[in-house]
C-alpha cells in the first residue's frame, strides 16, 4: 500500500462506525495521521483509535457533538496540536430521523439540521484558518447524499440538511479557492451501514430494486472514493457534487 498521505493530518467527524470508520482507517493505512470525534460510542472509538495507531500513524479521538460550535472549535484546535498538521477535513457525522412531514416533530427537524448541516459548518469554520496557513492548502469534503439532490420520501429534514451541505460546499469553495483549499461534496446513494440497517425493510428493498448496479455500496469502497477526492489526483476539482450511488439518481 502506498503511503500517499504520509505526514498529512486529517479530521474525520463521526468515525466510530460505518463510512467514517472505514475512511479513518483507510487514511491511516495510506500514512495519514487521523483525528476523529463521536457522539457517544466511547468504547468503539477506543477500538478505532487503536486500529489507526496500528498503522504507525498518530491518532486523536474525543467525544464532541458536531452541532456544538464551541466544542467543534476546541476539537479542531486539539486535533491539530495532536496530529501536527491539518490538511483534510471530512465532514461525515450525520443522522437520520425519517418520517412523513405530518408525523415529524420539531425536534426531528432541529436535530438533523443541527447535526448534519450546522455540524459541517462548525467544523469547516474551525478548519479553514489552520488550512490557510498550510503551504499546500487543504481539502474539505462534505459527505452529502443523493437525498439532498433529488429529495426522498420521509426525509424532509435529512434531504434539506444534505442539500444545505451542497450550498455550503459551493459557497465555501468560492471563498477559499485563492488559498488553495478545495471544497467538494460527495453525494452517496445507499451504503451498507447501521444507518441503512435501521431503515424500514420494505422501503430498503424497494430502493435496492432501483439501483442499476443492484447492490448497496460497502463502506470500504466509499473510503477509497474519499481518499481519491482528498488526494493530489483530485486537486483541480472544487465546488463540485460528486455522486457515488450505483446509478440510483442518474
Ligand atoms: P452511521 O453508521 O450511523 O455512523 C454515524 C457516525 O456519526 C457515528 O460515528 C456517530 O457517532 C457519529 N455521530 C452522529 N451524530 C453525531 C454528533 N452529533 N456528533 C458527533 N458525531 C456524531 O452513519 P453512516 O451510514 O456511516 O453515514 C455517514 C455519513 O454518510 C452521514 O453523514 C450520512 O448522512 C452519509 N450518508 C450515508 C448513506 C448510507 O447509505 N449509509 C448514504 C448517503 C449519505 P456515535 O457512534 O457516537 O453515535
Amino acid at each position: 500500500m502506498s503511503k500517499q498521505f504520509e505526514g498529512k493530518g486529517a479530521i474525520v467527524t463521526g468515525a466510530t462506525r460505518g463510512i467514517g470508520k472505514a475512511a479513518a482507517v483507510e487514511l491511516a493505512k495510506r500514512g495519514c495521521n487521523v483525528a476523529f470525534n463521536y457522539a457517544s460510542s466511547a468504547e468503539a472509538a477506543e477500538k478505532v483509535k487503536a486500529e489507526i495507531e496500528a498503522q504507525g500513524v498518530k491518532a486523536y479521538a474525543a467525544s464532541c457533538d458536531v452541532a456544538n460550535t464551541d466544542a467543534a472549535a476546541e476539537f479542531v484546535k486539539e486535533a491539530k496540536e495532536a496530529l501536527g498538521s491539518l490538511d483534510f477535513l471530512v465532514n461525515n457525522a450525520g443522522i437520520t430521523r425519517d418520517t412523513l412531514i405530518l408525523r415529524m416533530k420539531e425536534d426531528d427537524w432541529d436535530s438533523v439540521i443541527d447535526t448534519n448541516l450546522k455540524g459541517a459548518w462548525n467544523f469547516a469554520k474551525a478548519a479553514v484558518r489552520p488550512m490557510m496557513r498550510n503551504e499546500g492548502g487543504g481539502v474539505i469534503l462534505n459527505i452529502s447524499s443523493i437525498s439532498g439532490v433529488v429529495g426522498m420520501l420521509g426525509q424532509t429534514n435529512y434531504s434539506a440538511s444534505k442539500a444545505g451541505m451542497i450550498g455550503l460546499t459551493k459557497a465555501l469553495a468560492k471563498e477559499v479557492a485563492s488559498r488553495n483549499i478545495t471544497v467538494n461534496a460527495l453525494a452517496l446513494g445507499m451504503v451498507a451501514t447501521d444507518m441503512t440497517d435501521e431503515m424500514n425493510a420494505e422501503f430498503r428493498d424497494k430502493i435496492l430494486e432501483q439501483i442499476p448496479l443492484g447492490r448497496f455500496a460497502e463502506p470500504g469502497e466509499v473510503a477509497d472514493i474519499i481518499c481519491f477526492l482528498l488526494s493530489d489526483s483530485a486537486k483541480y476539482i472544487t465546488g463540485q457534487v460528486i455522486q457515488a450511488d450505483g446509478g440510483l439518481a442518474m
